[in-house]
């Protein structure tokens, strides 16, 4: 099997949607901290969810679109590499020829990313920003260490 790399597009500003797997409300983390991060900081092991404050290992915070997405992406791959082995295995048979059939799975379009969403920055760790729903209302928590802030 090949392997693929599966793009998650960024906003203008560099963000890329989240969403939590606690409480389901998407935000955005930035991709990656921006250049004022102090040297010997490193990337924690867990996030917090700027919105309810529960933490995730890094790789639980996909979107469900997101997750379709790669789904699709996979399945329409999938589909090319057995159309490729049958090929490879007719080869050489006397009297066998395979015919692919319609690839029927669709490869997926790009997902986008609209410039939605406000920033905000922790204090604590500005070199981390977020962005969070318009209307989401109270404290939030900062990505790295869960600390609550106003905003
Ligand atoms: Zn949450
Ligand atoms: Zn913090």
């Amino acid at each position: 099997m090949s392997s693929y790399s599966i793009e998650v597009p960024l906003d203008d500003d560099g963000f890329i949607r989240r969403e939590c797997p606690h409480c389901e409300h998407e935000f955005k983390w930035h991709d990656g901290p921006t250049d004022d991060r102090p040297l010997g900081e490193i990337d924690p092991s867990v996030y917090f969810c700027p919105l309810c404050g529960e933490s995730a290992l890094p790789d639980q915070w996909w979107t469900q679109t997101q997750v379709e997405f790669q789904e699709q992406f996979i399945m329409s791959h999938l589909h090319e590499e057995v159309e490729h082995g049958l090929k490879d295995a007719f080869r050489g048979m006397k009297g066998w020829t395979y015919k692919p059939g319609p690839n029927d799975e669709p490869t997926p379009d790009s997902l986008t990313e609209p410039n939605d969403m406000l920033i905000v920055q922790p204090p604590c760790h500005p070199w981390e920003p977020l962005k969070i729903p318009d209307d989401h209302l109270g404290p939030v928590h900062c990505l790295i260490c869960g600390q609550q802030f106003a905003v």
